[in-house]
């Protein structure tokens, strides 16, 4: 055999990685901005079927793959002794892998064992992706993430207690405009109560057909514009302290793709970055999020560029005279970046 399967998504720092499917979509699957896995049916894969990928794998690609993504959205679901022998297949068949990776929900890192877990790491997965994405019990609570904040921090520490490098997915712009303030602080303190290897920056776009959508609709969320998103990172980010972590800023979504660094000895250079930002004339702000919206990689200081100047202009202009709202159309055009 050398079909195999795979599933939809994968975070973007594994855009190399081998992606090996071991569950199908998410269990929770009601995350009220999250548009990937609605209408689909959760479900295990028997090791056997994953090991016949993994032959199929190693078939096409040799032992090239140096790194691997378990998928779909919540594979430690999967019985720890199964996993274990899937993990130990993967070693056996690529020997040059040097990191094996998965999702993971709190939830369920709080509920296993601290043995299962360390059983798990030491089988040969290395990180774990965690959708953080608020520390706020408010905003959790709006967005239907089925955990708490108590749960998210246990959770985390759990993945660190057992050893694992653990990456904490953060989404600004969740709160809306209402818990914007609560949902930057109490963030930033759930990740300082975590201690994660790495935090990453993620966006919200509201997508249409998500029950977060219905909630816009109904005027119950009303969604952070760009400027104050910016705003709000500036607060988290001068609530994570002096936290050690890596921060990322690795999806097309956030406006400002150069907000990464190490923590805290980068943080003056990133709250420099924030400042920059705001301190720029609006017309360039608008500018500069219409660049980044139509999926430039730039930075506040090409916008000098008469002629790239002279494009974004004519674009804002044609808006403007037909009347179109700017934040209302960037906020489209962010839902065709996810
Ligand atoms: S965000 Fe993650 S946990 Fe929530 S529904 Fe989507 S895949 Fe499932």
């Amino acid at each position: 055999m050398t079909s195999f399967e795979q599933g939809p998504i994968r975070p973007p720092s594994e855009a190399f990685s081998l992606l090996v499917r071991i569950s199908r979509n998410c269990p929770w699957n009601r995350c009220a901005f999250c548009p990937v896995y609605k209408g689909e049916k959760f479900s295990l894969r028997p090791a056997d079927e994953v090991l016949a990928d993994l032959d199929a794998m190693r078939a096409t690609f040799g032992d090239r793959p140096r790194t691997v993504f378990l998928q779909d959205a919540n594979p430690l679901l999967t019985r720890p002794d199964d996993l274990v022998r899937i993990l130990e297949g993967i070693r056996a068949r690529f020997p040059r892998v040097e990191r094996i990776t998965a999702y993971a929900r709190a939830h369920t890192l709080a509920i296993r064992s601290l043995t299962d877990l360390r059983r798990l790491r030491a089988a040969g997965l290395d990180r774990l992706h965690v959708g953080l994405e608020s520390g706020a019990d408010a905003v959790l609570k709006l967005v239907d993430k089925g955990v708490t904040r108590a749960r998210q921090i246990e959770g985390g520490q759990r993945a660190k207690a057992a050893g694992f490098e653990l990456s904490e997915y953060v989404m600004p712009g969740l709160g809306g405009a209402r818990l914007s303030d609560l949902h930057a602080d109490e963030t930033a303190s759930a990740l300082v109560a975590i201690r994660p290897d790495f935090v990453r920056l993620r966006t919200l776009a509201v997508i249409p057909g998500t029950p977060l959508a219905a909630l816009e609709a109904r005027g119950e969320f009303i969604p952070l514009g760009e400027v104050d998103t910016v705003c709000e990172i500036q607060r988290f980010l001068l609530g994570l302290g002096t936290l050690p972590t890596r921060l990322e800023s690795d999806h097309m979504l956030n406006l400002l793709g150069e907000l990464r660094g190490d923590l805290p000895a980068d943080r003056a250079r990133l709250l420099g970055l924030l400042d920059d930002f705001l301190a720029l004339p609006a017309d360039d702000r608008r500018r500069f999020i219409l660049a980044r919206r139509l999926g430039m990689r730039l930075r506040s200081g090409q916008l000098d560029d008469p002629a790239l100047r002279g494009e974004l202009d004519r674009v804002l202009a044609r808006l403007e005279a037909e009347g179109m709202d700017a934040e209302a159309l960037f906020a489209e055009m962010r839902t065709r970046m996810v």
